[in-house]
């Protein structure tokens, strides 16, 4: 049988991992990315899952060496710095280019061409075929949108599946620790700093250094602090000093006076270390929290997969870990039935299952950030911690509940 051909449209962690594992399977691949520089500067922390470590152990890549940096506890502090709550508990925080760049290295130049926007996808009983912006057409068996949380190619097939707005966006700021003074250092780089001002929560952690190192002193600090603001504060500051008002801001573009507030900010409500960091960061940056479920993942020869498929809140921290198990199914479902159809609507039904958890486990989590009545659950630190804490489990168990469908199918 002729080798099955696939076009993966994104070639962000999800694209990589599907390049990866259809590749694995039998498949030649071609990974199509609109953005033409290298995505290893795209940095930010990511808490790291069992099951994201055994996929990348699957796709080759060396897991002796540790995935990130090792967190002994999670301790929240009030605005004072004091600790009023702590769990014994170890995580290894990562950062999004110690898994991208492994990634992106181990496929060949040859499949992965940056710089190509797709315009649409056409699909039909034998194959499909990506239009790219260009006006170059390019066929084979099977389209994987890989293309994100904003995917043309899910805008395409499902136009009414909309991304909604959660309520509160998450300003992300990433300091050398280097920067940070010693006395920062000792009381923080141990552990997950948790913070919960009226309405809001600040996440902060050690991450490996954007060229991966993970020795004390050389690595970053990653806050993620989640802030309630409604549609139209949001949409101001989404707004450059041009007055041109953008879906998403640049970083370098986001407002000085934007900027200035948000630290000012963190002076008044987080724990004086990590409103130090935050302060100490060049360019905060700020991203809008979505919840979004796609009702079908497979259109003829088209499946969309990662955050183009679900976009969970990232409460649960485990986006990167859905698209890597994704691209497992995808996979394993392509290589264990010879029927293409067969296979992609057992992946159709598999993932479906799998996106709702995360979406609603995240969005639950997520209902405690809110001012007055906008927040339907109180958050307080023994909750939001006891929360966080289960987390780690509630995903090893949905990863392996997966692992055995597709091994009992
Ligand atoms: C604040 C925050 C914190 C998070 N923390 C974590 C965490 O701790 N752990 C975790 O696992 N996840 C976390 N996530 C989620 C995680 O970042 C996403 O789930 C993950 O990046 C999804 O990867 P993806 O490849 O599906 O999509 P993306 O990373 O969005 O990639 C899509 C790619 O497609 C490209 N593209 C888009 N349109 C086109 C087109 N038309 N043609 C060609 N290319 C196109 C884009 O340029 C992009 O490179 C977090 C998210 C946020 C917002």
């Amino acid at each position: 049988m002729p080798r099955r051909r696939a076009l993966i449209i994104g070639g962000s962690l999800g694209g990589l991992f599907a390049a990866h594992l259809l590749r694995a399977a039998g498949w030649d691949v071609e990974v199509y990315e609109r953005i033409g520089d290298d995505l290893a500067g795209r940095g930010a922390g990511l808490g790291t899952h069992d099951a994201l470590r055994d996929m990348m152990a699957r796709v080759g890549i060396d897991v002796v060496t540790p995935l990130g940096v090792a967190t002994r506890a999670y301790v929240c502090r009030d605005r004072t710095g004091r600790a009023v709550h702590e769990i014994k508990l170890e995580r290894v925080m990562s950062a999004w280019a110690r898994l991208y760049r492994p990634l992106r290295d181990a496929l060949p130049d040859a499949n992965y061409h940056p710089g190509v926007t797709l315009a649409r996808a056409e699909t039909d009983a034998r194959g499909a075929t990506a239009v790219f912006a260009d006006g170059t057409c390019i066929s084979g068996d099977l389209l994987v949108g890989a293309d994100g949380g904003r995917s043309t190619v899910r805008a395409q097939f499902l136009p009414e599946v909309k991304p909604q707005y959660a309520g509160y966006i998450a300003w992300r700021a990433l300091v050398p620790e280097a920067d940070m003074t010693p006395a920062a250092r000792e009381g923080l780089c141990e552990q997950l700093t948790f913070c919960a001002p009226d309405g809001e929560l600040s996440i902060s952690y050690p991450v490996p250094a954007r060229d991966g190192d993970i020795r004390p002193g050389r690595r970053d600090y990653n806050i993620v602090w989640y802030r309630p603001i409604d549609e139209r504060q949001l949409a101001d500051i989404n707004t450059d000093a041009s007055g041109h008002r953008h879906e998403q801001v640049p970083p370098p573009l986001i407002r000085p006076e934007v900027t200035a507030a948000v630290k000012a900010d963190a002076r008044a409500l987080l724990p004086p270390a990590v409103a130090d960091v935050f302060v100490a960061a060049e360019q905060p940056f700020f991203q809008a929290i979505f919840d979004l479920a796609s009702p079908r993942l497979v259109f003829g020869r088209v499946a969309l997969l990662g955050d183009a498929a679900f976009v969970a809140r990232p409460h649960v921290g485990a986006g990167v870990t859905k698209a890597a198990l994704d691209a497992a199914c995808l996979a394993d479902a392509s290589a264990a039935m010879p029927d293409l159809d067969a296979a992609l609507a057992y992946y159709d039904r598999e993932r479906r299952r799998f996106g709702d958890w995360i979406v609603a486990r995240s969005r639950d989590l997520g209902a405690c950030i809110g001012l007055g009545a906008k927040a339907t659950r109180a958050l307080t630190p023994a909750y939001v911690m006891g929360e966080y804490a289960t987390l780690p489990i509630d995903v090893k168990n949905w990863a392996a509940d997966q692992s055995s469908v597709i091994s009992n199918r």
